[in-house]
């Protein structure tokens, strides 16, 4: 796969749901699915080494936020999702980047990302 990588591809956040990654979020993690959603952190430890990309819609980096000096803080996806609602709203980290017309509930629902009860409520309560 060396030097083979396409510029143009992009990747999904497993947390959010933002196909406007640059680099896949951990070099083996598959394809996003319920089961993705059963691991624990750090993600690295499973799927190889992570891109530390910012996702510039919820702001997880990945290899960081999952893997801190602190093992206790570090986030799953669906806590990392769960935090930005609760903390911003649902802003974006990149408030430039976000696209016209945005619905997070299209995007999670496209990117095929099972939600918790309190993050389907928290969701429809943003879409309000
Ligand atoms: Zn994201």
């Amino acid at each position: 796969m060396q030097g083979s990588a396409n510029k143009n591809q992009t990747h999904t956040c497993p947390v959010c749901g933002n196909d406007k990654l640059k680099s896949k979020p951990y070099q083996n993690m598959p394809p996003i699915s319920p089961a993705l959603y059963e691991a624990q952190p750090p993600y690295e430890n499973l799927w190889g080494k992570a891109s530390y990309e910012v996702c510039g819609c919820c702001g997880f980096e990945f290899g960081n936020d999952d893997n801190g000096m602190d093992p206790e803080l570090n986030s799953t996806f669906a806590s990392g999702l769960m935090d930005w609602l609760n903390d911003t709203g649902g802003e974006w980290f990149w408030p430039e980047d976000k696209p016209a017309n945005w619905s997070l509930s299209a995007q999670i629902q496209r990117a095929g990302i099972p939600l918790s009860d309190e993050a389907k409520e928290a969701i429809e309560q943003l879409d309000r």
